[in-house]
């Protein structure tokens, strides 16, 4: 830290990413990303014009991306805001609408916090249900602030029906932010409730079941006040928050269900057999809706096994916070790729146990 850092920002823990190692080729199952590729429609879209083009500066409306977005979900173009990634979005949201604070589940995107402290807002967080669920009796009691939960849950996968979500946002004294950066993994997404509460925003990102998380695209849906007073924000700090190709990358996706369907379905299959598969092993693994699995064993720390596996080149997340430190955290990968994990898995229990 310089000395001329300022007094006020000196507390911030920044958020640390997963791993993106450089050493060796690893399996990588560690931060949540699509084992396929960008739709082919996304290849074709970005080409040599594409390139010339970037001497331009982009939409700072981002009016296609946006369009696409409106028609895919059915809400209006002024229901929609999109970000360099939802963290873009999710940092413009704390920023807006927590004057009176921000409450969240403890165990969640670990983000959540960082963001907090990043803009000075007082963060409260809600501890879990013995079952590791986002505790809504207890969000319902909020009287003051603003709330957020990811849905399904970060760490967890754990899924919340949208008739829980409903009577959430009828009592929130603030905001409710949706976090649905796993939705398509197996949930019912909120965002037809938003034509209903003024209150309720839905983030969502092309990182996941897009399979464009490193495009940086992210968005954000709610009744035309709370989008606008995001633009308000954006245009005051990077018009052009969205670069070229990752625009035109972003609405090519959007142009193709068929394949967005298929490989959300084939993760969604290779989820259950890996889940079955660990139980199978004497895992305790959660039901998870999205594209990781939280996986526990009696016989391996989570710390441990996650060493174990590095050193046989296959990379999963250790969380390591009081809530999941005898977990690893799993991203779903390929069939083959869960094959392999599952195989040097079952090596490495076996090896402890002789
Ligand atoms: N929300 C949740 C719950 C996440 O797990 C992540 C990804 N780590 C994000 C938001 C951010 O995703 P992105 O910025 O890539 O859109």
């Amino acid at each position: 830290m310089s000395r001329f850092f300022s007094s006020a920002l000196q507390g911030i823990e920044p958020y640390v990413p997963g791993e993106q190692p450089k050493d060796q080729q690893y399996i990588k199952l560690n931060t949540n990303e699509s084992p396929y590729p960008p739709a082919p429609s996304v290849m074709e879209v970005i080409d040599r014009e594409a390139v010339s083009a970037l001497r331009l500066y982009s939409d700072p409306t981002a009016a296609s991306l946006i369009q696409a977005l409106a028609h895919t979900y059915d809400v209006s173009p002024s229901s929609v805001f999109v970000g360099n990634g939802s963290d873009e979005v999710l940092a413009f949201a704390f920023h807006a609408f927590g004057e009176n604070g921000f409450t969240a589940p403890i165990l969640s995107y670990g983000f959540y916090p960082v963001f907090a402290s990043f803009f000075g807002i007082p963060y409260t967080a809600v501890p879990m249900t013995s079952a590791l669920s986002i505790d809504m009796e207890a969000l319902q009691a909020v009287t003051d602030g603003s709330i957020v939960i990811a849905n399904p849950n970060a760490q967890t996968g754990l899924y919340i029906e949208p008739s829980e979500i409903e009577a959430l946002a009828r009592t929130a004294p603030g905001v409710l932010i949706v976090d649905e950066a796993y939705i398509d993994f197996g949930g019912e997404s909120v965002i037809p409730l938003t034509q209903k509460y003024d209150n309720l925003l839905v983030v969502g990102t092309f990182s996941k079941s897009r399979n464009l998380a490193g495009a940086r695209v992210g968005f954000a849906i709610g009744c035309p006040d709370l989008i606008a007073d995001l633009n308000r924000l954006k245009f005051s700090f990077n018009p052009y928050n969205l670069n070229r190709l990752s625009l035109l990358a972003a609405t090519a996706a959007l142009g193709d269900p068929d394949y967005f369907r298929d490989c959300t379905a084939r993760i969604v299959r290779t989820r259950e057999k890996t889940k079955a598969a660990l139980r199978e092993m004497g895992f305790t693994v959660t039901d998870s809706r999205a594209n990781f699995l939280l996986a526990k064993t009696p016989q391996m720390h989570g710390r441990d096994l996650y060493t174990a596996l590095r050193r046989k080149g296959i990379l999963v997340r250790y969380l390591g916070d009081p809530i999941t430190e005898e977990c690893i955290r799993i991203t779903i990968g390929s069939e083959e790729e869960m094959d392999t994990f599952l195989a040097a898995t079952k090596q490495i229990l076996e090896e402890q146990r002789s």
